[in-house]
């Protein structure tokens, strides 16, 4: 997490931003790696700011709209600061995946109040430049997010953080009565404004609901904020990006979550040698 002067520091990048548009420079200064090492092959680049006159075309919120994404919207390396965040916490001793295969994506997003947020996520390299896309999508369409952090912040524990309604993706598992690992633990599935979007299935009869407290949002006839349904914006983005919505299940209901496919994901289980394991 960045502390202080962020704000200040933002907006001199986005002026020298401007600048290295005007001069024909490119508008990303952020990434420390070629993109093709930060995105897979299949991801699409971020916007950039192409020549001095289209530059000049833009009025000037718009100009500093583009410089914003630009600036703030990008995938790197775990840095250290981070890693030691997660070790131990979303990222066990034993964990399969490798650090070099995770990537910090560094995203805003807005709040229902419109105040815009700096955000945190963790998530695999296959899926980086999709969720830049996808986030810088919602940013500037004003899709309310109320917090993107790392579950490191929750000490790992996704429950806390989802009664907190926070917004993530890595947190190394394994399935639930299985040697399998989970989706999020592969760092290919997102969970969205969790407190509004519950999980939910029924075991033996008894109705489970998490996060705890959650229950009211059940109800997904009724109106409420941060509610995400099918044909909205956000599950409209995660879909055209070759993501599956938990809330389209059958049996259980996962209505914050967007994953990867198996047929996508069977490959990344191969890779770390966790394809064959039974459930
Ligand atoms: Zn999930």
């Amino acid at each position: 997490m960045r502390k202080g002067g962020r704000w200040g520091a933002a907006a001199l990048l986005a002026l020298a931003g401007l600048l290295a548009g005007l001069y024909g420079g490119a508008a990303g200064i952020a990434a420390a790696l070629p993109r093709e090492e930060l995105y897979a092959a299949e991801a699409k680049a971020p916007a950039e700011t192409d020549s001095p006159a289209e530059t000049e075309a833009l009025t000037e919120s718009e100009a500093w709209s583009e410089t914003e994404t630009a600036e703030n919207f990008y995938a790197e390396m775990i840095p250290d600061s981070v890693f030691e965040q997660m070790a131990g916490k979303s990222y066990p001793e034993d964990c399969p995946v490798p650090r070099e295969d995770l990537r910090c994506l560094h995203l805003l997003h807005k709040n229902l109040q419109g105040e815009t947020k700096e955000g945190e996520m963790i998530c695999h390299k296959t899926i980086a430049g999709d969720l830049v896309d996808i986030f810088q999508e919602l940013y500037l369409k004003d899709y309310p997010i109320e917090k993107i952090r790392p579950v490191d912040d929750y000490g790992g524990d996704d429950e806390r953080s989802m009664e907190d309604d926070n917004t993530s993706c890595f947190n190394y598992r394994l399935i639930p009565y299985s040697q399998r690992i989970s989706k999020h633990g592969l760092g290919v599935a997102v969970d969205i404004n969790t407190f509004y979007n519950p999980y939910t299935r029924v075991a033996d009869g008894d109705r489970i609901v998490q996060p705890s407290g959650s229950e009211a949002y059940l109800d997904r006839d009724a109106s409420f904020p941060y509610k995400i349904e099918e044909g909205d914006l956000c599950w409209q983005l995660f879909t055209d990006h070759g993501f599956e919505w938990g809330g389209s299940w059958e049996n259980v209901k996962d209505y914050q979550h967007f994953e990867l496919p198996d047929s996508v994901t069977d490959q990344l289980l191969k890779q770390y040698n966790n394809a064959d394991v039974s459930e």
